[in-house]
């Protein structure tokens, strides 16, 4: 088999990344190690396509310009699967940010998002308080209301890749790379079949687009590249069997001051997330009990009417995110995505490191933009932008 983008990797960048190469007319085959997509991080996620409000903090303006604009493609281009949803933020009295800073934050949000309708926000009055689901009014000083989208993370990983076997890309399922070895014009690549065979394609272009897997594929490269020292941060999430009105609470929780989402998700309400630094393989993530109890604290906290009640977790899942090691805490580490390529000119592989479901577009647009010298020239048959995707199967609300 020969083609020329192999892609690594069955999660939102894989799959965006064999749409964008597809429509191109790129031939263009994804491995991915499962019988199924996303069952990477792209199904453990929070399911928020966001704007990014909080990395207005680390002063990411083109990042949180680029999320904005990348939900407002999706709000348009996937209604089935990415629906705006109202997000409310309660400001207390030992709150880490006091009102105007918030205010300070989502004006600023509003004015990135082109003083759109989904990009406004508000301030909700005193009166409507305690419309707002059991949320606590102790100490309360103000509460905000914006706009953030939801999707089903995995629904959407699975639309995307669909609408790439439209225009021509092929899926291989149960194939684990295991060796990429990089030729002058061809690279070969060593799979292991669900016979556990060992099968062999050659590629023009190989992206690694492995999630937390991705400095695993690179040290399967020959000859052996340069990587990236990054941490894998786990992230958990739980789901309580109760409805909170549909809407989205942009909570903090009281020990240490993090943000913590408490979103409706299938008619329950799905609180996350943790972080805490993950080591090992990356198959074998799962919540631990101290995560937990950090999640239902925080949610108790703002929602007392559960406090005495037995909240039973209905499920519960973790995901790895892929950060640059540095001296900063996870929480305040930059989210841009990091592009390695084996040289700058004509490169023959590209490891995708980091990134966000919201921007998994723009992101396969810059692979494809930095990898292109090196195929034939082709022409794109329609703008990413303008794909409509629909979901397959399974109906998200
Ligand atoms: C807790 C948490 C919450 C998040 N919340 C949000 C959010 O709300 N909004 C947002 O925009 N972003 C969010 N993110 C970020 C976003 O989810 C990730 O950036 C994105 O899902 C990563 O996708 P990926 O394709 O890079 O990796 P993955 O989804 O992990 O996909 C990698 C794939 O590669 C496959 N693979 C690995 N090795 C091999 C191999 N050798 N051969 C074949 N296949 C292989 C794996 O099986 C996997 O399917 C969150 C991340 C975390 C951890």
């Amino acid at each position: 088999m020969d083609c020329d983008i192999a892609i690594i990797g069955g999660g939102i960048h894989g799959v965006g990344v064999a749409q964008a190469a597809a429509v191109r007319g790129y031939k263009t085959i994804l491995l991915e190690q499962y019988d199924h997509l996303a069952e990477g991080t792209s199904s453990r996620s929070s399911k928020l396509i966001h704007g990014g409000l909080r990395y207005l903090e680390q002063f990411e303006f083109s990042l949180v310009r680029e999320c904005l604009l990348e939900r407002s493609y999706l709000l348009k281009n996937a209604p089935d699967l990415v629906k705006l949803t109202p997000v409310y933020i309660p400001i207390y009295k030992n709150s880490k940010r006091p009102p105007w800073m918030i205010r300070a934050g989502l004006s600023l949000y509003a004015l990135l998002g082109n003083l759109s309708c989904d990009a406004r926000f508000k301030k909700i009055s005193k009166a409507k308080w305690n419309k707002l689901h059991g949320l606590s009014q102790e100490n309360l000083l103000a509460v905000y209301q914006y706009y953030e989208a939801q999707t089903d993370d995995r629904l959407l990983t699975q639309a995307v890749m669909s609408s790439a076997q439209e225009y021509g890309a092929e899926l291989l399922l149960n194939a684990t790379v295991t060796k990429i070895k990089l030729g002058k014009n061809r690279s070969t690549i060593t799979y292991v079949n669900e016979l556990r065979q060992n099968q062999i394609l050659t590629s023009k272009v190989t992206i690694n687009a492995a999630g937390p897997w991705v400095t695993k594929v690179l040290d399967c490269v020959q000859p052996k590249q340069k990587n990236i020292n990054v941490d894998l941060v786990q992230g958990t999430h739980i789901i309580l069997p109760l409805r909170l009105g549909g809407v989205i609470f942009y909570i903090e929780s009281p020990h240490d001051k993090r943000p913590i989402f408490v979103m409706p998700w299938y008619g329950e309400t799905m609180v996350g997330t943790t972080e805490s630094i993950f080591e090992g393989d990356p198959s074998l993530t799962y919540p631990h009990e101290i995560e937990i109890e950090y999640l239902l604290d925080a949610f108790t906290f703002h929602f007392p009417k559960y406090e005495n009640e037995k909240l039973k977790v209905s499920e519960k899942f973790s995901g790895l995110r892929v950060l640059p090691k540095n001296e900063k805490n996870s929480n305040q580490r930059s989210r841009e995505v990091i592009y390695l390529r084996d040289c700058h000119k004509n490169p023959r592989i590209l490891s995708i490191f980091g990134g966000k479901l919201t921007s998994y577009r723009a992101t396969a647009q810059h692979v494809i933009s930095y990898i292109e010298e090196s195929l034939p020239k082709e022409k794109a048959k329609l703008e990413t932008k303008k794909i409509k995707l629909s979901k397959a199967g399974e109906i998200f609300n």
